[in-house]
């Protein structure tokens, strides 16, 4: 059986910072990281954006050098899965081979989650996740016209936005009332329905969908609730992720939508971690509330903090989520979390397509959602870490920068 001190799974953005970090922090013992994609640990937002739009090739969101992972030697065991995983013996298993470990770090993201309607494997049904879901899309790209989006989260809307671009006829399909309802305000929401609009997608909020309709195995159409029948030539589904902890919850790691960590990205297994989209932490940003994030500040982070851990540093994660999303000309960026605000605030003109939507929960500012507005998003950054109660008339107004916002 081979045997490594750290073993990483899942070759992603968490699994690679676990790398990157050990070394940087002169962790001198064996490393190698599993991971079951083709390719060395790549940057996973340009597929809905730069990389599908065919402005930035594969080889530039690469996030190291082909070569650097040798140079540090980590070995990169890559096309391959782990199945199993023995937290007693400490070795994980990958087709018939038993791998041993010192310490696991257990980064591994999440699958699509995929449509459970008739016509839901049928060629011509993408999901946006991996390098090869965006290259089957994108070699498809010339033979077709009508493209139908199931869901109006980020992906969903970037890809709509490239596409639309591309002079595809794009159907957005939302089931609640509104886009990226899970994330953010109304004022955001509204925005970017209207900005798709404008840009020629026909983006439908509270749209039922019934089915996928299917001629010769392809998809051709989706079936509405209501009988509408939208012709189409692709489907991409955009409608979350399922995080993928089977191995480590069947080895009896505490979790349900993720596996749970402590503080320093610790599963209730001995000597493993768990860091990124997978793991279900208690966030200072959420007032401890128990959550999943999907970024790749969260990722990073984690990553730092599992790994100072096991340098024998207790660095409890506590780092600010940030995000960014960007559609046409609009730069998004995020700062803190809005879970659980009870007021906004609407900085700035949404007309000029510059503005920023400041979250509250009792009188303090806990997120900001920045379009176009990098100021206010570097500046606001400080007002989400010191949680302090502003001036909420300062606060609205433009013209005074966030950084000379006085107390309310
Ligand atoms: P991943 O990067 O998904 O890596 C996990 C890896 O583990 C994958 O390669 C997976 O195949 C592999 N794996 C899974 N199970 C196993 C197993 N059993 N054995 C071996 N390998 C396994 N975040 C932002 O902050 N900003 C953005 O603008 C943004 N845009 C995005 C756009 C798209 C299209 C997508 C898909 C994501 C986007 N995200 C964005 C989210 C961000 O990419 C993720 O939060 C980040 O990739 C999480 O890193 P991770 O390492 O946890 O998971």
């Amino acid at each position: 059986m081979s045997y490594y001190d750290v073993l990483i799974v899942g070759a992603g953005h968490a699994g690679a910072q676990a790398g990157i970090a050990l070394r940087q922090a002169g962790f001198e013992g064996s490393v190698a990281m599993i991971g079951d994609e083709k390719e060395p640990p790549y940057e996973r937002p340009p597929l809905s954006k730069e990389y599908f739009a065919g402005d930035k090739p594969f080889e530039r969101i690469l996030i190291r050098p082909v070569a650097f992972w040798g140079e540090r030697n980590i070995d990169m065991l890559l096309n391959k899965r782990v199945k199993n995983v023995d937290p007693i013996a400490k070795f994980v298993t990958v087709g018939d081979e038993e791998i041993g470990y010192g310490k696991l770090i257990w980064c591994t993201g999440g699958s699509p989650r995929m449509l459970i309607c008739a016509g839901a494997e049928a060629a011509g049904v993408h999901a946006v996740r991996r390098r090869d879901d965006v290259d089957a899309m994108m070699a498809k790209l010339n033979q077709i016209n009508h493209v139908t989006i199931i869901g109006g989260g980020y992906i969903g809307l970037e890809a709509a936005a490239v596409l639309s671009k591309f002079g595809k006829k794009v159907v957005l399909l939302e089931a609640l009332d509104r886009v990226l309802a899970r994330v953010a305000g109304e004022d955001l929401s509204r925005f970017y329905e209207a900005e798709h609009r404008a840009h020629g997608v026909d983006l439908r909020t509270n749209a039922k969908m019934d089915c996928i309709e299917v001629i010769d195995g392809k998809a051709t159409a989706v079936l509405m609730a209501d009988g509408e029948r939208i012709e189409t030539d692709m489907v991409i589904v955009g409608i979350g992720i399922i995080p993928e902890t089977g191995p480590l919850i069947a080895a009896g790691a505490a979790g349900g939508n993720g596996v749970d960590v402590d503080e320093y990205c610790r599963t209730s297994l001995p000597d493993i971690y768990a860091v990124g989209d997978c793991a279900s932490h208690a966030n200072n940003f959420a007032r401890g509330a128990q959550l999943r994030l999907e970024s790749v500040q969260n990722a990073n982070d984690q990553a730092k903090t599992a790994v100072a851990h096991i340098m024998g540093k207790e660095e409890a994660y506590n780092a600010v989520p940030w995000f960014w999303s960007n559609q046409y000309d609009l730069k998004l960026q995020t700062v803190g979390l809005s879970i659980g605000y009870d007021h906004t605030i609407l900085r700035g003109d949404p007309a000029t397509r510059s503005f920023s939507v400041l979250y509250l929960k009792g009188g303090k500012v806990i997120a900001l959602d920045c379009v176009n507005a990098v100021k206010d998003y570097v500046q606001g950054r400080a007002h989400v870490l010191s949680g302090a109660v502003l001036d909420q008339a300062q606060l609205a107004d433009s013209s005074v920068p966030l950084k000379e916002v006085g107390l309310g």
